[in-house]
Parts: structure tokens; C-alpha cells; sequence
């Protein structure tokens, strides 16, 4: 064998096979990396299609970025950080946060940025994924989707938008090279991130028209500056920080019965959102425009400070007319009304009923997984697992979304559950793992019975927690501390399971 022409690989290849293929380097697929890591699961490898850990916090850098759930809880419980300056952290210090937890986790040489899965593709002879990446083929025995359900930018449907011969760009693609200072911005939508842009770019704008659709429900934002002794504190008086972790998640978990049980139980909330109207606007009928008609919680309850102070700006002009088309240099609304602008700042959200992930997912039948859930509804067995597609999880999947605390609460938890999934199927020589098509059915069912009581589904909104058919397939409607509970362990009677090798493969698959 000529041994001279065998360089070794670069260290950037992709290997052919690894035991876990994790897609995604937001707090999903970090946090999954690190937990698989200490598992002692060493073989794994984690795709990412940006240049960087951190998701959300990489991709979202409009002007006034900053989490809505206080950071003490917005962080992994297993990496607290003394840092964090204030209470709510902008998005420069959560995407710090990120990278140094990333280094100090020693796993980064298994991530392969600026890569992007095209396609996995389950082969049942071998009983393993085929994944096909931008870097080329990989196989895998279990992929976790760690995608991102707020991470595919939405663009709005409206006539003409493609003609329009200024600059555009989404809130989460934010192109910091285009200077808004003296021009006409139009920013569309008024959800959590228009109103973090609006009063930002209120200041440097010569004017900017903020369109409405529906007036969001906005509280007083309880934001501060830690002090200088909480910071020493959190840094040296063992405990401190896990005591104010605590109070913070226990405060937010008191929200949950007015989202599922009564909304009237968020009277309070509704008394402090109007005052805040109250207070940051002068002009009754401004006021009037500004006031939500439906039940506070239906769609996500906003904070800010400064959100209405900008409406209320002489420069600043609230349009609630509906939108009709934007034409090459002016969006025009349906009272006939045409405002010419430089820039437009579309704030509309993301692909999250139709993730666009589950088009890339090619399961056992031959089907994509966008395909099932386009005719079946977006579902999972507890968020994580689909019939018709083996050894495949999610992190933050169907219905594990929250209104009212922190997402990596919920992250934890599933990442807990694929763990416990790893370790079973090592101990019980198992292949692969499907979840019944009636566990599936019965979970979802028990969702969809208790969304029905909810503020989403009766508080008279629509939403974009809702998909096409009008049902709730993005929330947790439950306590948080039940979803632990029931992602604490890896349930393998509620699913089918293949054994090894193809040739002596005993099937236990029931309908
Ligand atoms: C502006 C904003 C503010 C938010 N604030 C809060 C908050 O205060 N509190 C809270 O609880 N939640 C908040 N969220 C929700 C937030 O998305 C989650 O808390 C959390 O960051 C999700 O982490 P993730 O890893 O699941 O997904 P993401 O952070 O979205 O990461 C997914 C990653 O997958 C990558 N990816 C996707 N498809 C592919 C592919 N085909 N190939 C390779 N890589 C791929 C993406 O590039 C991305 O890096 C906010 C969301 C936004 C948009």
C-alpha cells in the first residue's frame, strides 16, 4: 500500500458515521453537545449552518435585542453566570454568554459550522440515518434536531414586496452596513421584536411608520442594572444566584393558570398593561388604537418601557390600516394611502407551524416529515419523538413552547429525555426507537383537549402559536415543572423498538 498519498483527513471533514448527528448550535444543540459530552457519548457531531454557536442570539442583532424572560432563568442551570449586567441581558451578552460556554465545554471540535443539513434520509436495512450535509454524507444512528423553532425568518405576504426598490431586511437578519439615519422606515408587525427595533431606530430615523395588524398587550418592563454587590454575590456567596433562579422561575409559573385555566386570574397584568398605555401615551385616540381587543396571554405578552413613548413621537406615525401592496419606493394601505420609504424592516415572525426542517426529513415510508404534519397536524410523542421516523428527536418540537418563562427550562428537560433514550437503548441492545402511533395520538390528544380552555384558543386572537387549521401546535399548556416530570425518563414501552443487526433483527413494531 502506498502510504505517501494518504494524507490524513482535514480536521474539518465530516466523518462517515457518528452515534449522534445534532443539527443546530443554539442553546439546543450546545446544550445537547455538552450533557452528550458528559454522558460520556463521545461520538457525536453537531452541524450548524451559521459561522457560530448561539442561534437565536447569533442571528438576532436589531437594534435593542434582549431576552423577555430574566436572564438569571434565561441561561443553562448547569452554566450560571455571575456576569450578566442586568436583569433582562441584551443579546451581545447572551451570545458572549454562549461562546464562553461553548469554549470552557471543550466540544467545539465536533461542530461543523457554516454547514447546513439538506436531507436526512432514515434507511431502515442498516437502521440508520443517511444525512446529507453541505460538506457531504454522513450516517448517523440518531439525529436530534436542535433547528430552532423561531430560527427560519418569515417573509410577509404582501403584493408587491419583491418590487420594492429600497432597502429590505428582516429583524433577524439585520444588516448592520445600512445606516437609518435620516431616512423613511417602515418597520411591519408590532410583535417582541418590532417593539424592541422601534424605539431604537425611532431615534436615527427621519421618520418611520410602524404598521399594525393587531395592537400587542404590553407591560412595564422590570428591567435594572444588577448592583455591584448582587454581582459580587452572585460571583462569591454560594447559593445566591440559584435563590434568585428559583424566585424567578416560581414568579413565572404563577402565570400559568390565567393561560390555562381562567384568564381572569391576569386582571392584574391587564390593569398594569393599560396603565402602561396610559402612561406612555398622551393622545386618547392614539390610546384607543394601541389598546389590544382581545384577552391578555392569547397572543405573546409583550414588556417594554419604551414601546409607547415611540408611538407617541411626532416622527413616528402608528398605521393600523391594513396593507394592500408595496410598490417600488411606498407601502400602500387599503384607505388608498401611499407612504414612501427608504427602508422597510419586516418584524413578521418566523416559519414555526411549518418548520422548514421537517421538509428536509425523509422517515421510514419514503415520506417527508413536512408532508406527515401537513396532513396529520404538526405532532410529536412529548415534543420529541414522530412515528414514521426512528431514532429521530427534537428539541423545542411540537407543543413545547412557552408564554410565560424560559425556553431553556424546556430545553433541559428534552435534552434530558433523548440522554435517558441513548442510555436505554445501550443497556437494552436497541436499534431503534419509534414511538407508537397510539402513544402519539393519546399525547396529542391530551394536549389538544386542554389547549381548548385556554387564553389561546378562547382569548378571541389568532396567533402565530395557531397553524393553518387553527390549532395551538407551537405551547406547553401546562406547568413547566410537569413537562420535567414527564420528559424525566425515556418511556420505552410507549415505543416500537428494532435490535441490531439487520440479519437477526427482531421487529417489535405494533400498529
Ligand atoms: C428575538 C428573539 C428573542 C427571544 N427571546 C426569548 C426569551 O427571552 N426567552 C425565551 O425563553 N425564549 C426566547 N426566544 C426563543 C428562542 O428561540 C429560544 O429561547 C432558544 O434560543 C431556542 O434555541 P434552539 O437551540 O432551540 O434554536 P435556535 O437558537 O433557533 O438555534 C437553531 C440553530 O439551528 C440552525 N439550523 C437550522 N436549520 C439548519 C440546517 N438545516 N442545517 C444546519 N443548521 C441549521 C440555525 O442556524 C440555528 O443556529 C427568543 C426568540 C427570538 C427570535
Amino acid at each position: 500500500m502506498d502510504t505517501t498519498t494518504a494524507a490524513p483527513a482535514p480536521a474539518e471533514a465530516l466523518p462517515r458515521h457518528t452515534r449522534v448527528l445534532v443539527i443546530g448550535a443554539g442553546f439546543g444543540g450546545l446544550g445537547m453537545a455538552i450533557k452528550l459530552d458528559e454522558q460520556g457519548e463521545q461520538d457525536f457531531l453537531v452541524i450548524e449552518r451559521g459561522p457560530d454557536v448561539g442561534g437565536t442570539w447569533r442571528d438576532n442583532t436589531y437594534p435593542g435585542a434582549a431576552c423577555d424572560v430574566p436572564s438569571q432563568l434565561y441561561s443553562f442551570s448547569f452554566a450560571p453566570n455571575p456576569e450578566w449586567s442586568r436583569s433582562f441581558s441584551p443579546q451581545p451578552e447572551i451570545q458572549a454568554y454562549l461562546e464562553r460556554v461553548a469554549s470552557e465545554s471543550e466540544v467545539l471540535d465536533r461542530f461543523r459550522f457554516d454547514t447546513s443539513v439538506e436531507a436526512a434520509t432514515w434507511d431502515e436495512e442498516h437502521r440508520r440515518w443517511e444525512v446529507a450535509t453541505s460538506a457531504g454524507t454522513v450516517t448517523a444512528d440518531v439525529v436530534v434536531s436542535a433547528a430552532g423553532a423561531l430560527s427560519d425568518p418569515k417573509m410577509p405576504d404582501i403584493d408587491g414586496v419583491e418590487d420594492f426598490q429600497g432597502k429590505v431586511f428582516h429583524s433577524a437578519r439585520w444588516d448592520h452596513s445600512y445606516d437609518l439615519a435620516g431616512k423613511r422606515v417602515a418597520v411591519i408587525g408590532t410583535g417582541a421584536s418590532a417593539i424592541q427595533i422601534v424605539p431604537e431606530i425611532a431615534e436615527q430615523a427621519a421618520h418611520l411608520d410602524v404598521y399594525q395588524r393587531t395592537a400587542p398587550w404590553v407591560m412595564p418592563r422590570r428591567d435594572r442594572p444588577y448592583t455591584r454587590l448582587e454581582r459580587l454575590a452572585f460571583r462569591h456567596v454560594p447559593g445566591v444566584q440559584r435563590a434568585y433562579r428559583t424566585a424567578i422561575y416560581w414568579g413565572r409559573e404563577t402565570f400559568v393558570p390565567a393561560f390555562t385555566v381562567n384568564p381572569r386570574i391576569a386582571a392584574p397584568a391587564k390593569k398594569a398593561a393599560l396603565g402602561n398605555i396610559r402612561k406612555g401615551i398622551s393622545d386618547p385616540s392614539l390610546r384607543a388604537r394601541v389598546t389590544p381587543t382581545f384577552e391578555i396571554g392569547c397572543k405573546r405578552i409583550l414588556i417594554s418601557n419604551d414601546w409607547y413613548p415611540a408611538l407617541d413621537r411626532e416622527d413616528v406615525e402608528l398605521v393600523t390600516d391594513a396593507i394592500e401592496k408595496i410598490t417600488g419606493n411606498a407601502v400602500v394601505t387599503r384607505d388608498g394611502v401611499e407612504r414612501e420609504v427608504d427602508a422597510l424592516v419586516v418584524a413578521t415572525g418566523f416559519h414555526t407551524t411549518d418548520l422548514p426542517i421537517a421538509e428536509k426529513i425523509i422517515g421510514r415510508h419514503g415520506e417527508r416529515l413536512a408532508d406527515q404534519w401537513a396532513r396529520e397536524g404538526m405532532s410529536a410523542y412529548k415534543g420529541a419523538t414522530t412515528h414514521g421516523f426512528p431514532n429521530l428527536f427534537f428539541i423545542v418540537g411540537p407543543n413545547t413552547g412557552l408564554g410565560h418563562s424560559s425556553m431553556v427550562f424546556m430545553i433541559e428537560s428534552q435534552i434530558a429525555y433523548v440522554l435517558d433514550a441513548l442510555r436505554t437503548m445501550d443497556r437494552q441492545g436497541i436499534a431503534s426507537v419509534e414511538p407508537k402511533p397510539r402513544a402519539q395520538e393519546h399525547w396529542n390528544r391530551d394536549i389538544q383537549r386542554r389547549m381548548r380552555r385556554t387564553v389561546w384558543a378562547a382569548g378571541g386572537c389568532s396567533s402565530w402559536y395557531l397553524d393553518s387549521h387553527g390549532r395551538n401546535v407551537t405551547l406547553w399548556p401546562r406547568a413547566t415543572f410537569t413537562f420535567r416530570r414527564l420528559t424525566r425518563s425515556f418511556d420505552v414501552e410507549k415505543y416500537d423498538v428494532t435490535t441490531p443487526s439487520p440479519t437477526t433483527t427482531k421487529v417489535a413494531r405494533t400498529a
